[in-house]
This record gives structure tokens, C-alpha cells and sequence, in this order.
């Protein structure tokens, strides 16, 4: 694949909270393990092929004895890039990430404001370390490179370096929604914000409706001009461009390893062990974002209102953990663990239990075995940036019988509404109903609807999402 204009002279350099290596410590050496996901899988190999640089936290605190500032990746291998580890002082991981990021951005750009903390602590070390962030870019960066920063954590960052530098090329994605004007004004820096994110040349966000959030709140908090038919924003006489482009998985890797040996042996004794149960997924982070207590009070509605299903269907819960430091994570846990409780408590009978809950991180031969025997996908997202499980799952229906329940409110929802059933998270009798419908849906209909959804996630996977965005950046001659 070619990436025009990159190569060792004209750089990407991509800027995020988190490096895409989970490094440990065994024993006295480093280990330094590469994360799965969406955007390393698209970026790792155009930084290894053109030769780029990463910046992001390392995941320590300042103080460990992790001593490594700059590191080839992958380590055993010629074709390498540069990773360069920024960490974090004890304060920072918890007012900048904990607080500000996790506390104060993440509910209120997912709509929870009476979850949303303003603590100018918590701002106050946002900038820091932004700036932090900011500071390790100017001392690698040339007008020549491409800066393209990631996500809710760096806002900041693209106003930073457009201070330092007019000249640079600056790139900024959103990967969680981005609110509207009433939501958004909310936030006491909110200008800030807008004013850092505006630094860029071109940002990025998921849905169209998050673009058009993030001009009505350029036009209505800043006064900017907004040309809302080119995505278009005047700043300090700079056009900035804004495009919505959603992110994606990479389809190929899902469909081979659901065709794999291993996979089909595994998929084949979790079946023997389910002896004709059909089965209801759901995966996610441990996240109040996710309507995870939604969908439990909807199981319970279900048994209640069509028992006949009591020991032919179960609701497999996976939930992996997540931001188990932060309070409103060990809280929401304790809620969930004891709301399924109860109701495994209430309708379980003989052997069969309504919920099988699992609160682990899986490998991936076992999620995609599990995306493989499950009759119906439940996504009850209350709100989401795209939710990239619901193009899992499709990847890995191979024959296609399968039914896809997505949450209107999760971003995926823009381009799979045509073929996957739609609920109102919060509507917790149309959860039940919508589960009763996919489990009696005409098979050829079900088919039908599943290849059409693979296709248009074949057709629009993660490299296409980060060819796009650069090639945009190009073309348009930003
Ligand atoms: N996932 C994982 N381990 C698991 C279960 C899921 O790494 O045990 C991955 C899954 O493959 C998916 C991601 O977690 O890529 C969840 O992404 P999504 O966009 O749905 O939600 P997010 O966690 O980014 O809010």
C-alpha cells in the first residue's frame, strides 16, 4: 500500500496517551508486548514501512525505575519505527488521565453531565500535560512531517504546537463523540478546548453529527465563521478543515482467524457444551457508557414477559475490565455484579442460569468463538463514538447467520442501520421485544442482512479509514 508523501524525510509522527506497546517489567528487562486494536493495527504499518516516530505515555509512573526514553519497535525486527515514551509523574496520572480525561471529558462527551466533574485541579494538570505532550513533539518535529494527534486526552495539543509553529502540518482525530452546543457549553474551559483542538489543519471525528457539534459550538462559543456545507472553519485566518470519517477494524484479520483451524475446534466444544441454548452476546469495556444495567433490567423484562424461552437462551455478559482505579468504575461494578446476581438469583433453574457473566479480558480466539456460536449480538451502547464490537461480530459471522441489535445511539449505527435491528437503549421493553424478534427472524432474512452488513464493513475497513483521512489531507492541499 502506497502512503503518499511519507518516507524518512516527510515523517508521520503520530501523538496519543498511550504508546501502542504494553511494556512490562520481567524480572530486570523490559517486555514490550503490542496492543490489539483498530488504530495500531492501521498505523503500525505504515510507521514501520515509512520509517515514523510515536509519541505517548508509557504507561509508568515517573518515578519507577523505567528508564527507556526512545525504543525500536517491533524489537527483533530491520523494518522498525521509533516509539518515544512520555511518562507520567503520580498527579498527572491522576488529575490529567483519572480526572480530567476520564472524570470530566469522557461522560460529558458522552452526555452524562450530572456525571462530569469540573475540578480546576484536574484542568489545571490537563494543560500541563498536554503542554508535556506538546513539548515532546516540537523537539522531534519538522515542517516537513505530518502531526497527527489522537483523541479526547490531547485537545490541547494541537493549539500548542500551532503557537510554537504556524508552518506545521497537524492532524487531529475525536475518537468518542463529540456533543452538542447545549452539552458542550456546559464545561467551563470549553472555549479552551475548542481553541486547542482548532490548532490543527484537519480534524477528524466519527459521525456527521459529531461534526456538525463541533461547528455549531465553533460558531456559537467562539463566534467563528462556519461554512457548514464545506465543513469549513475560520481561526486566526486559517481554513480548518473538519470531515467525519469513521473508524474501522481490520475485516480481513477477523474473517481469517473465524476460518481458522483452532478457532472452528474451539467454536465447535463451546457449541457441544451449549447442547442447542441459543445465545445472546455482549462484550465491552466495564463502562456506564455501555447500557450495561439497561440490558440487565431488559433480561429480566424478557423472563418476566416470555418465560417460554427460561432455559433455552442465555445472555453471555463479557465485560472486560477497565479504568479500575477510577470511582465510578468500582461503584458501577459492584451495581452490575449484584444486578446480575439477582437475577441469575430469581430465574435460574436445574443447570441453566438467564446470564453467563465473564468480567475478563478475552484472547481473541476465545471472543471470536464466542462472536462465532452466538445467535444474536446485543449493543445497548447509551451513547458510543462507533463501537467497533458490532463490526466484530459481522467479520466473523462467516455463512451469515447471525442477527446484529445495535443501540441508535452508537456511532456505528450511521452505517449499518439499513441492515442491523435498532433499539432505544433506555426503552428497556424494546430491548426485550427486539431480542424476541431476532430470535424468531426467517433464517434466509437474517443471511441476507448479515452478508450485507459484511460487505459494507469489507468495503470500509480501518485501512481505508486511515488512507482516507491522509489522502484528504492531501489532496485538498490543506
Ligand atoms: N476486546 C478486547 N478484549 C476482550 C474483549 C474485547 O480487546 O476481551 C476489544 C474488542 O476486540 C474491540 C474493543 O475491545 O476491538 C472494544 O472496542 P469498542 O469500540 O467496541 O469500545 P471501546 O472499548 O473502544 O469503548
Amino acid at each position: 500500500m502506497d502512503y503518499p508523501g511519507l518516507d524518512e524525510k516527510n515523517r508521520l509522527i503520530i501523538v496519543s496517551n498511550r504508546v501502542p506497546y504494553n511494556i512490562t517489567r520481567i524480572r530486570n528487562e523490559l517486555v514490550y508486548k503490542k496492543s490489539v486494536g483498530g488504530l495500531v493495527t492501521a498505523l503500525d504499518p505504515i510507521l514501520r514501512k515509512t520509517g515514523g516516530l510515536w509519541i505517548g505515555w508509557s504507561g509508568f509512573a515517573r518515578n519507577s525505575r523505567f528508564v527507556e526514553k526512545k525504543v525500536n519497535v517491533p524489537r527483533e525486527n530491520n523494518d522498525s519505527y521509533e516509539l518515544k515514551l512520555v511518562n507520567l509523574s503520580h498527579d498527572e496520572i491522576i488529575d490529567y488521565y483519572g480526572g480530567f480525561s476520564n472524570r470530566t471529558i469522557w461522560p460529558l462527551f458522552h452526555g452524562f453531565i450530572f456525571q462530569s466533574y469540573f475540578d480546576a485541579t484536574y484542568w489545571r494538570s490537563y494543560q500541563k500535560t498536554n503542554r508535556k505532550f506538546a513539548n515532546e513533539v516540537l523537539q522531534e518535529a519538522t515542517e516537513d512531517d505530518i502531526i497527527w494527534v489522537h483523541d479526547y486526552h490531547l485537545a490541547l495539543v494541537p493549539g500548542i504546537l500551532r503557537n510554537k509553529n504556524d508552518k506545521l502540518k497537524i492532524l487531529y482525530f475525536l475518537h468518542i463523540p463529540f456533543p452538542n452546543y447545549e452539552t458542550f457549553r456546559v464545561l467551563p474551559w470549553a472555549s479552551k478546548v475548542i481553541e486547542g483542538i482548532l490548532g490543527s489543519n484537519l480534524i477528524g471525528f466519527q459521525t456527521r453529527r459529531d461534526a456538525i457539534n463541533f461547528l455549531a459550538c465553533c460558531k456559537e462559543i467562539l463566534g467563528l465563521e462556519v461554512d457548514f456545507y464545506k465543513f469549513i472553519v475560520k481561526f486566526h485566518n486559517r481554513f480548518i478543515h473538519v470531515i467525519n470519517i469513521p473508524i474501522s477494524i481490520d475485516y480481513n484479520h477477523f474473517f481469517n482467524y473465524a476460518n481458522k483451524q483452532e478457532t472452528i475446534k474451539l467454536e465447535n466444544r463451546i457449541k457441544k457444551s451449549l447442547k442447542n441454548i441459543k445465545v445472546v452476546l455482549s462484550v465491552e469495556r466495564l463502562d456506564y457508557t455501555k447500557g450495561i444495567k439497561e440490558r440487565i433490567r431488559a433480561i429480566d423484562y424478557f423472563f418476566e414477559t416470555y418465560p417460554k424461552y427460561k432455559g433455552k437462551i442465555i445472555f453471555l455478559q463479557i465485560v472486560v475490565p477497565s479504568r479500575s482505579k477510577v470511582e465510578e468504575y468500582i461503584t458501577f461494578k459492584e451495581e452490575i455484579d449484584e444486578m446480575i446476581g439477582k437475577i441469575n438469583g430469581k430465574y435460574s433453574h436445574e443447570m441453566w442460569s438467564p446470564i453467563t457473566y465473564i468480567y475478563k479480558s478475552l484472547s481473541q480466539e476465545k471472543l471470536i468463538s464466542y462472536y462465532k456460536v452466538s445467535d444474536i449480538c446485543l449493543i445497548t451502547s447509551l451513547r458510543d463514538g462507533m463501537n467497533l464490537i458490532a463490526k466484530e461480530y459481522v467479520a466473523c459471522k462467516i455463512g451469515g447467520s447471525g442477527v446484529l441489535i445495535l443501540s441508535k445511539f452508537a456511532g456505528a449505527v450511521e452505517e449499518m442501520k439499513e441492515r442491523a435491528v435498532l433499539i432505544n437503549p433506555y426503552y428497556i421493553e424494546e430491548i426485550a421485544n427486539k431480542v424476541k424478534l431476532a430470535l424468531e427472524f426467517d433464517e434466509n432474512e437474517k443471511v441476507q442482512n448479515m452478508i450485507a452488513l459484511q460487505e459494507q464493513v469489507k468495503q470500509n475497513d480501518v485501512f481505508k479509514w486511515c488512507k482516507s483521512f491522509l489522502n484528504y489531507f492531501y489532496l485538498n492541499q490543506i
